[in-house]
């Protein structure tokens, strides 16, 4: 008999041996990642081959079929080193036990970053709307790898259509303020405005330490956040447009 995929939406299984046990409690997080490889099948090989130690939850092809790998309650390897401020108690450095994770087929940055097709956006949708409501993963919780781990990673892109995401219900999501001339922050800069502006993304999760310098770390964090939330351009200085697009979403949080 075939394996039955958890989530109605998926279409069929292909086992990946690459997890293991989940530490903490049930996942709260989803984290969304490009394969950044040529096809859909080289992505399956690697995300089942015990010597790559990597894999995901679901994978979601180009067509839009999706093929589940690791079961819903193990811990899958696809965050790796990374981390997230969920809380007061400080950055949740093992995103895997506390996530579930996808892999969206698509040719990533190496590739020419290929437009991710309708059909592949509309099964991302569907599983990820399907994901949170069985696992009550909150919107803000659902997260770029390279929100995750911003001096590493930089899937699932700047062309990523968070906005349909959010439109469908799936994620936290606030219109980008217009990129117009004004004050900005960049590498180098020093000072209070500086604390401030590490404040802010911390507040919003970004596991930024509060340095009161714009160091490489900062940069890092600033493209991360435009990667998912001001995609127009992406250069890692924090003009008016990214700070006011992070304070809209900082204001749209639901309380805690
Ligand atoms: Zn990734």
């Amino acid at each position: 008999m075939k394996p039955k995929p958890e989530s109605p939406v998926a279409t069929s299984v292909m086992p990946s041996p690459n997890h293991g046990e989940r530490r903490g409690g049930a996942p709260t997080m989803l984290i969304l990642h490009y394969t950044g490889m040529a096809g859909a099948s080289e992505a399956l090989q690697r995300l089942a081959n015990p010597v790559a130690e990597v894999s995901a939850h679901y994978v979601v092809l180009e067509d839009g079929r999706v093929v589940q790998m690791v079961p819903e309650g193990r811990r899958a390897w696809h965050a790796g080193a990374s981390s997230w401020i969920c809380g007061p108690a400080g950055p949740e450095r093992d995103i895997n036990s506390r996530s579930l994770g996808i892999e969206i087929v698509n040719g990533g940055h190496d590739g020419g970053l290929p437009p991710y097709p309708d059909a592949q956006i509309e099964a991302v949708i569907a599983l990820g709307l399907d994901l949170s409501a069985r696992w009550s993963i909150a919107p803000r919780y659902v997260l770029a790898h390279s929100d995750i781990a911003p001096e590493r990673k930089e899937d699932p892109g700047e062309r990523f259509p968070w906005d349909r995401l959010a439109g469908a219900g799936l994620g936290h999501h606030a219109p980008a303020s217009p990129i117009r001339d004004g004050r900005f922050f960049a590498q180098g800069d020093a000072g209070p405005p500086i604390e401030a502006l590490q404040a802010m993304f911390a507040l919003y999760g970004y596991d930024l330490p509060v340095t009161g310098t714009f160091d490489a770390r900062t940069t890092s964090v600033v493209t991360a956040f435009q990667r998912h939330f001001r995609q127009e351009r992406v250069d890692g200085v924090a003009d008016a447009s990214t700070i006011t697009t992070l304070r809209n979403l900082l204001a749209a949080l639901p309380s805690r």
